[in-house]
């Protein structure tokens, strides 16, 4: 399976679906991060695209950079183009991004951007952030085990930790403890989706049960 996880910043990915994306790849599947920015802004962030290189080594990640301006992604246009083209080379069959409700505009813009540029793909997965507005989760993932490791993952983005208060290790685990509560399982990462098509596993009957339910229809 391809998947595509996409943020405005680094760090947003591993925050909203550090531990889907490892259990993603803990299943064999080929992940692929696109962080639309490279959060330059003051001085003392430059090293936040090296963090963002550490972290995806961490998920065992490709890393795609969208090239946009900390503050100024548009919600359309360049965006829709350039999540569309990273759609269209990586072949995503499910997609992670921003949800639509949030204070930070470069959050709104990429949740936006991406429901226009997936408008085909069947499934869409927004995750939330320290920033989101009236977030409602309607599905989840099981994060049983990966929680640890996706704190390991917010860690190798060490100056947004540091210096940042929306990134909070501590509020970051209960969070999955009480993600989890609501899904009923221990630990869980939430999604709003905005399309999710469920494959059922299709049962493979032997042949007895075949010739069993051939009999069964013949009468
Ligand atoms: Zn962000």
């Amino acid at each position: 399976m391809n998947v595509l996880a996409i943020g405005a910043h680094p760090d947003d990915i591993e925050l909203g679906c550090g531990a889907a994306l490892l259990a993603h790849g803990q299943a064999g599947h080929a992940v692929t991060m696109l962080v639309m920015t490279a959060g330059l802004g003051p001085a003392e962030q430059r090293a936040r695209p090296e963090e963002q290189e550490e972290a995806a080594a961490l998920l065992r990640a490709r890393l795609e950079w969208g090239g946009f301006e900390d503050g100024r992604i548009p919600p359309d246009g360049p965006a829709v183009q350039v999540i569309e083209s990273t759609i269209a080379r990586t072949g995503a069959e499910v997609i992670y991004t921003h949800a639509p409700g949030d204070s930070h505009q470069d959050h709104r813009a990429v949740a936006a951007a991406t429901a226009a540029a997936a408008r085909r793909t069947q499934r869409v997965l927004c995750y939330e952030s320290p920033t989101s507005l009236g977030f409602s989760p309607t599905h989840f993932v099981d994060a049983d085990g990966l929680v640890e490791a996706k704190l390991g993952l917010i860690r190798a983005h060490l100056s947004q930790v540091m210096k940042n208060g929306l990134v909070d290790l501590e509020a970051v685990e209960a969070q999955a403890r009480f993600r989890g509560f609501q899904a009923r399982v221990r630990h869980a990462e939430a999604f709003e989706a905005t399309r999710f098509v469920w494959e059922i596993p299709q049962l493979r009957h032997t042949e007895e049960q075949v010739s069993a339910l051939k009999k069964e229809s013949a009468l």
